[in-house]
């Protein structure tokens, strides 16, 4: 039987299922320029609204693993171990963990992805280090790995090209938020990276793409099984999102604020995060015999320099100018500052983190189109907490910008998104849950 893109969209409009052999079929046809985009945009659209069931998460994922190589790294000694997120406001767990990790004795072997909705992207973020290059050949990949046991790459022509192509057309067509196609983004490219184990982390809040946390555990819970499925150990960690992660959003601006954690110092939250990831990570590598085992030799790989002399390593092996860790104004930065400040005294009692991201975006430090450049001088730095007191007139955020004509919208959406109360709120965990462990 002849298959034609547009009975498949037609399926999945109708709230139909579609089969194996369909999804492969609309998979390999984009993967190679055959369907356009605004037909495979159209089935994302459909997918979203209408869902994916389990047998057709599991086809997606694997046709998605299957449009690349997958890679083998038995020839590097020990365990390959990763982390992945699903997303958030000025989270970038990543840069401090991979060489926490990989100073530790692991290897780290990332493939990350771009910005994605109102989230930064882990490969924007590392080109605002100058030279720094993401788009590595496998060769130079495995070389990087041996070398210094940790490399952060993007989906490339021989690794998930299906992600790369999915990704970039989910961003800007608003079809993100969905249970079955963030699986299989994120499990086609870590089960593409020949690990041993994955550690997930899994955002709730207002700042995630999972807002609420029964969608958030159910996320979880599907992609853990899928690397078991796969013979990977993995374990998620459900973790809020409903205020940004650390004190900084912004690409420059993340890469200084995981400097100051390799450093010892750096925001609280962020900095527990980092560490708790990391632990399961050397866990899950059986470099531990116990998460808090994993605790300490991350500590420890912070407190005597080694993961920050991995880190400069590491840039200087994907070609980045690694003096970045020592000066900061190498790298790009904003030419204005303009802080937003409480009009009340009170309690910031909550906030709406995805604006922070949506004005982050809209300074340009995110794409409306595929086709945008990003600045990866602008950011915002938040000086209040959920939980925490503020007088009228203090300053909530310093924004960062390089266009007076982008500010003012950006200032309203950030002025908009805290809300202020007389009673302080119920304080909040950073780790809400962990499943599969
Ligand atoms: N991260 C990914 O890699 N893919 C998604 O769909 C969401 C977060």
């Amino acid at each position: 039987m002849i298959m034609r893109a547009v009975d498949l969209i037609r399926t999945k409009r109708d709230a139909g299922e579609n089969s194996r052999e369909e999804i492969e079929f609309l998979v390999a046809r984009y993967t190679r320029g055959e369907i356009p985009d605004y037909q495979m945009a159209a089935w994302l659209m459909a997918a979203v609204i209408r869902g994916l069931g389990r047998g057709e998460i599991s086809a997606l994922m694997e046709a998605m693993l299957h449009s690349g190589e997958v890679l083998d790294l038995s020839e590097i000694a020990g365990k390959k171990v990763d982390k992945h997120s699903t997303g958030g406001v000025g989270d970038k767990t990543s840069f401090i963990l991979a060489p926490i990790v990989a100073a530790g004795g692991l290897t780290v072997p990332m493939i990350s992805g771009r910005g994605l909705g109102h989230t930064g992207g882990t490969l924007d973020k590392l080109e605002a280090i100058p030279g720094f290059r993401v788009g590595l050949s496998l060769a130079e990949f495995r070389r990087v790995l041996g070398e210094c046991g940790m490399g952060l790459i993007g989906q490339t022509a021989e690794i998930a090209p299906a992600d790369k192509k999915i990704y970039a057309l989910r961003d800007a067509t608003c079809t993100v938020e969905n249970i079955g196609l963030i699986c299989a983004s994120i499990m086609s490219k870590k089960m593409a990276e020949g690990i041993d184990a994955l550690v997930l982390d899994v955002k709730t809040g207002s700042g995630a793409f999972m807002q609420k946390e029964e969608d958030a555990v159910e996320l979880a819970e599907v992609m853990v099984e899928t690397a078991q499925r796969m013979g990977k150990k993995a374990v998620a960690l459900i973790t809020d999102m409903q205020q940004p992660l650390g004190r900084m959003a912004g690409h420059s601006n993340e890469i200084i604020e995981c400097v100051e954690v390799l450093r010892g110092g750096g925001p609280k939250d962020l900095r527990e995060l980092s560490v708790e990831l990391a632990a399961w990570m050397f866990y899950l590598g059986e470099r531990s015999v116990s998460v808090d085992e994993g605790r300490k030799l991350a500590g420890e790989m912070i407190a005597s320099g080694k993961a920050l002399e991995k880190f400069r390593r590491g840039i200087a092996l994907q070609g980045g100018d690694a003096r970045v860790v020592d000066d900061a104004s190498l790298l790009p930065g904003a030419r204005g500052r303009m802080e937003v400040r409480s009009a009340t005294s009170g309690y910031v009692r909550d906030m709406n983190c995805m604006q922070f991201g949506i004005a982050l975006a809209m300074l340009g430090g995110g794409r409306g189109k595929k086709e945008d450049e990003i600045d990866h001088g602008v950011g915002l730095e938040f000086h209040k907490r959920i939980g925490e007191r503020v007088a009228a007139g203090e300053a909530l955020v310093t924004i960062h910008y390089n266009s007076e004509s982008k500010l003012a919208e950006s200032k309203e959406i950030i002025f908009g998104s805290f809300e202020i109360g007389d009673k302080a709120p119920a304080a909040r965990p950073l780790i809400r849950r962990i499943i599969g462990g």
